[in-house]
């Protein structure tokens, strides 16, 4: 292959076609890497910062322009594109704001004069980004990694190749030094010289179990660290005395944003006997709101997926589930990207519906005996990101998110991620963590100086 090509998921159209870089651009990026380093990791805070709340204000003054690229490429409704490039801005602002204070040294006694904890730049931060959220995922893990002194090289998914030279081009307008932050728009095998090149320490990818353990695996091989987040299959769980309404809302909201591909989006509801009916009932109500079409139409809550074959998977993970017992109860159909939104019932563990991760809109519902088997089926599974819990019973809640195995716990609330607040999984799920304060300790050199 010479080129990617971006096509349009609703249309069909093609967007733009880029080629590829050959190994001697890949190699010249990775020397311009090497020269911009040593600048950019002395620095400072300050100077970092500068740059990081200028990409944030560029971001907001375009968001229009970003939100059409990202719609184009990869099919979002356009409203959801807008809020996207804003939360890009707020991680900007965020790290910028708060990486002088999450990397401070540390004075630990130990019979020293004096000794300490620093928390240094690493070097080069290889990212491995999807397409379902192309500009957020970047700056979630690019914003913390620049900030602490690090440059980073970007491979994003070839549907979005678009969406990556923009960012590309907007930290060269913001002023980050040439070499800071680059795009690489290659396939899969030139990941090996970049994983091999010196100045590349360490990588980051979100996307698949199957992508994530073959960057492992070279990034092993290499010695060099990896963080993963490679989605999930989180439970919705609803118990007897959960306000129905409130959860059935937010089970829509959480399965039907972003045509469903989203990895924290709650994939398997699992609901009480005793409440099954009611929240059935409701969730098909809320379900008839759901309008699927054009992304720009700001009548749509449902666009298409970002590629047939992603839709076309969904298609054989529900049919699947059916030969195995399961009930489509509406929807499911697949014309190109689009879906129609499917409600599958009894789905259980060994159906791929319940197994795998569900990546597009298709809703699936499991019925618990008790808040004993809700659990257990809850953790039925290979994935550990997030889950989320329904009831009015606070306490119960609160001791029962000590029971469920994943790398968060709502209770009452939408699963969604912050710069606030650490995101990750277990399992599956991956490894590391994104966000917060520990997502600025990921990719730093934790030195220990003592003075005797
Ligand atoms: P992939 O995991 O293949 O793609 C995600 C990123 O990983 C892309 O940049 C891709 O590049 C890269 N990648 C793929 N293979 C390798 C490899 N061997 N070594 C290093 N990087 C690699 O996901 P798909 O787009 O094919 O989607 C398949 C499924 O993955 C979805 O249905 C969903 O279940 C899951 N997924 C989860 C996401 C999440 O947010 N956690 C995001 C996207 C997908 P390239 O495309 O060039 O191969």
């Amino acid at each position: 292959m010479e080129h990617f090509t971006s096509i349009h998921p609703y249309t069909g159209d093609p967007v733009a076609v880029y080629p590829l870089m050959s190994s001697n651009q890949v190699s010249l990026a990775l020397s311009q890497a090497q020269w911009a380093y040593p600048e950019w990791s002395s620095s400072g805070f300050a100077e970092r910062g500068r740059v990081l709340r200028e990409v944030a204000r560029l971001l907001r003054e375009d968001k229009d322009t970003y939100a059409e690229l990202i719609t184009m490429e990869m099919g979002k409704i356009i409203g959801e594109a807008r809020g996207e490039v804003e939360k890009s801005a707020w991680v900007c602002d965020y790290y910028a704001d708060n990486a002088e204070t999450f990397l401070q040294p540390e004075i630990i006694e130990a019979g020293y004069r004096k000794s300490l904890v620093r928390y240094e730049p690493v070097g080069a931060v290889l990212g491995i980004m999807p397409w379902n959220f192309p500009f957020w995922q970047v700056f979630r893990y690019a914003a913390p990694t620049l900030m602490a002194g690090n440059v980073t090289l970007l491979k994003h998914a070839p549907n979005v190749s678009g969406c990556s030279l923009a960012i590309a081009a907007l930290f060269q307008k913001a002023g980050a030094p040439e070499g800071v932050f680059q795009s690489l728009i290659i396939d899969i095998p030139l990941l090996q010289m970049v994983m091999e090149s010196g100045i590349v320490q360490a990588a980051t990818l979100t996307g698949s179990e199957r992508a994530g353990a073959s960057l492992a695996a070279l990034a092993g091989s290499q010695i060099k660290k990896t963080v993963l987040e490679l989605g999930g299959s989180d439970p919705l769980i609803v118990l007897a005395d959960a306000d129905i309404s409130q959860a059935v809302a937010t089970a829509i909201q959480s399965r039907f944003l972003n045509a469903g591909q989203s990895c924290i989006g709650a994939k398997r509801f699992i609901v009480i006997a005793q409440v099954y009916q009611a929240f059935l009932e409701a969730l098909q109500a809320g379900m008839d709101n759901l309008r699927t079409g054009d992304p720009r139409d700001p009548l749509t809550t449902t666009a298409p997926v970002a590629r047939p074959d992603l839709a076309e998977n969904l298609r054989r993970q529900w049919q699947a589930s059916v030969q195995r017992g399961a009930r489509l109860v509406r929807g499911g159909e697949v014309t190109g990207c689009r879906i129609k939104p499917g409600l599958l019932l009894d789905a259980v563990p060994g159906m791929p519906a319940f197994d795998e991760e569900t990546f597009g809109p298709l809703a699936v519902l499991t019925r618990a005996a008790d808040e004993e088997e809700a659990v257990k089926l809850a953790n039925a599974s290979t994935y550990g990101l997030a889950a989320s819990i329904w009831t009015r019973d606070e306490e119960k809640g609160l001791a029962l998110a000590g029971k469920i195995q994943s790398g968060a716990v709502f209770i009452n609330s939408l699963v969604k991620s912050d710069p606030r607040l650490p995101f990750g999984g277990i399992k599956k799920s991956g490894y590391g963590r994104e966000l917060g304060k520990s997502g600025i300790h990921e990719f730093v050199n934790v030195k220990t100086v003592a003075l005797g």
